[in-house]
């Protein structure tokens, strides 16, 4: 799909997966004009569900806005989506084996020289199958807590999904991993002591019956496994507060655990800030994480009565 700046999108057509054509100065190579989105589909018998996929819409919406870029509406996106999966049925892995992973793309396709907003956007989707985000599988991922590098800044784009971010926490990345670690759990950049989230997922840390998270404030993605969790979490009788965490309540946690589209609910088994690890003692799930994971999955999946709706289901 297409648009000039300040246009609307017009529907698009299904085309097979392979290059694009840009212009050398395409907003999106230069400026970084990028946003991009990221769901599921699960095959459950001979249908296929999808997980709030106008969730990522509205995030696609809102982030638009502060990149100065055109969107595509709720209903555009939801229908590119749904269009996208049922022309990809076969590509669905069998119910236990992953899903397709979804990826819809919003750029700056037009050509611009000097710093402006690009004449033209181009919104396309392409799927993918997935089994496990961590080569840990659901097994407990460690992370460490990197204290000098940032993802995002207060004003910045740190709450929206454009591609900047992920390209500067690449550094921080792969410094961690070259070291054995899954991923870095980043902090705050002014007072460099409050949890932030990880690369490509937000923070919970369980103590007793009450489950704290960073609340959203601009600087971490808001992310819809997140807020499904949290409404989970709820439903099943814990407490969950959004606020400020410090990095040193790691230290008495009962649990931590991480929550994505691509990592779902994953068990954080351990976390290592300023050369001190700090070990959940845990070989899989901890009772928390296990609960929440198993309740959400089982809804992804469509194995037990969606009572919130979230859910759709294409055949
Ligand atoms: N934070 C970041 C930086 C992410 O890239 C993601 C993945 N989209 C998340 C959090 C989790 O968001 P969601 O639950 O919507 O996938």
């Amino acid at each position: 799909m297409k648009c000039t700046q300040g246009g609307s999108f017009s529907k698009g057509e299904l085309q097979r997966f392979g290059n694009i054509e840009l212009s050398p100065s395409a907003g999106v190579l230069n400026y970084g004009q990028g946003l991009f989105e990221g769901l599921k589909a699960y095959r459950k018998d001979d249908s296929i569900l999808l997980f709030r996929p106008e969730e990522n819409a509205l995030r696609m919406r809102q982030g638009a806005e502060r990149m100065c870029m055109p969107s595509p509406t709720v209903e555009q996106f939801v229908e590119a989506v749904k269009e996208t999966v049922l022309a990809n049925k076969r590509w669905v892995p069998p119910p236990g084996k992953g899903s397709l992973y979804i990826r819809p793309l919003l750029m700056g396709s037009g050509a611009v020289l000097g710093l402006a907003p690009a004449p033209e956007y181009t919104f396309l989707i392409y799927v993918s199958p997935v089994g496990n985000y961590f080569k840990e599988g659901v097994a407990p991922i460690n992370l460490i807590v990197e204290h000098e590098l940032h993802r995002a800044t207060p004003g910045g784009t740190g709450g929206v999904k454009t591609i900047g971010n992920y390209a500067a926490v690449l550094k921080a990345q792969s410094a961690a991993k070259a070291k054995g670690y899954s991923d870095v759990l980043y902090l705050d950049c002014v007072h460099k002591k409050y949890l932030e989230e990880v690369s490509s997922c937000n923070i919970f840390v369980v103590k007793g019956n009450i489950i704290s998270t960073p609340a959203i404030k601009g600087t971490i993605l808001p992310g819809i496994t997140r807020k499904s969790i949290i409404d989970v979490a709820r439903s099943q009788g814990f407490q969950v507060e959004e606020r400020p965490v410090e990095v040193d309540e790691l230290l008495d946690a009962d649990e931590v655990f991480c929550t994505g589209t691509a990592v779902v609910v994953s068990p954080v088994g351990s976390i290592t800030y300023k050369g001190k690890r700090v070990s959940y003692g845990l070989d899989g799930f901890g009772a928390v994480s296990q609960q929440l994971y198993s309740v959400l999955t089982r809804l992804q999946m469509g194995l037990i009565d969606d009572k919130m709706n979230w859910t759709v289901e294409l055949s």
